[in-house]
């Protein structure tokens, strides 16, 4: 079986992030990335799915070169080969254009896969959008917010929970499908110095002269969404209030402070 796993090199939430004023796209260029946190989960998923029925890991990317470490990283968990799409002409995508190169670097580079697994969504830019449209191009079928799964023929059951509606909900899906791991479900097992040793051996870069896609359906040129106006968030200054004496009455004044404030 393939089990093939979507992890975005993402700009990690302690790094301030930068739009370019111009195209009003994320600047990722010159910025540390690492693994999108929720991707983890996946990742812990389908080594899990691999553990009990057989086959190979591969995880895919499309990220800039700076995205290499992350994918060692994965490596380092057990992922057995990953798959890095990067090409200048992919900068600027939308998740449109993103799920479009996704779907495309599996159809040529694992054409054979069984299962797809994503991330529930990101930390740097958080649509949960490009699960269902990498499933949409490729014409399978999907479900979200998956904590477990069997697999049976060519079949998968997969069990799912909905936090607003407080229920466990039961789908079965014809493979090849895809879904997304719903967050913080997994426990992901830690990276192994060992196993991210050769990593780089592991690791294929495909650029578009490879994948051969049409320059007006990538990157920029391949997104229909665009960016109107940006605004920047203003932060109110610090109280730098301190509540000092007997603690259950400085807890006591706090929280009356909190909800003067509106913020209880
Ligand atoms: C007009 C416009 C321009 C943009 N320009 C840029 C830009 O220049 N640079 C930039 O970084 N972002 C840019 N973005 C944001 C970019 O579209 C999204 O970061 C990207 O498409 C992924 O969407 P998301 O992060 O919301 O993923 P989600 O849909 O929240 O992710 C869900 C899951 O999909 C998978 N996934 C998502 N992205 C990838 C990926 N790249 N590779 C592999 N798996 C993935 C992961 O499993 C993830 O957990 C732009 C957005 C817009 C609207």
């Amino acid at each position: 079986m393939k089990f093939v796993v979507l992890t975005k090199a993402a700009v990690p939430l302690s790094t301030a992030i930068r739009i370019d004023p111009k195209t009003g796209t994320l600047v990722r260029e010159g910025v540390p990335l690492s693994t999108n946190q929720w991707d983890r989960d996946a990742v812990e998923f389908a080594l899990k799915l691999r553990d009990r029925y057989g086959g190979e890991v591969i995880a895919i990317s499309m990220a800039p070169p700076s995205g290499i470490p992350a994918l060692e990283s994965l490596i380092g968990m057990g992922v057995d080969k990953a798959i890095l799409a990067t090409d200048r002409a992919f900068a600027g995508a939308d998740t449109w254009a993103t799920s479009f190169v996704l779907a495309k670097t599996i159809e040529k580079y694992v054409p054979d896969y069984t299962l797809i697994l994503a991330g529930e969504e990101t930390v740097d830019s958080t649509t949960a959008h490009v699960g269902a449209q990498v499933a949409s191009h490729l014409n399978i079928p999907y479900v979200y917010y998956v904590y477990d799964a069997e697999i049976q023929g060519n079949k998968i059951r997969v069990k799912r929970f909905l936090e607003d509606e407080g229920v466990d909900e039961f789908y079965e899906m014809d493979l090849p499908a895809l879904i997304s791991v719903a967050k913080g479900t997994q426990m992901p097992r830690e990276i192994s110095l060992s196993r991210k040793l050769n990593a780089r051996e592991r690791i294929i870069q495909v650029t578009n002269k490879e994948l051969g896609l049409d320059p007006e359906c990538v990157g920029l040129k391949g997104s229909p969404t665009f960016v109107a106006t940006q605004t920047g968030a203003t932060f109110p200054p610090r109280k730098k209030k301190i509540f000092q004496g007997d603690p259950r009455e400085s807890v006591k004044a706090f929280v009356e402070e909190l909800k003067k404030e509106g913020l209880l």
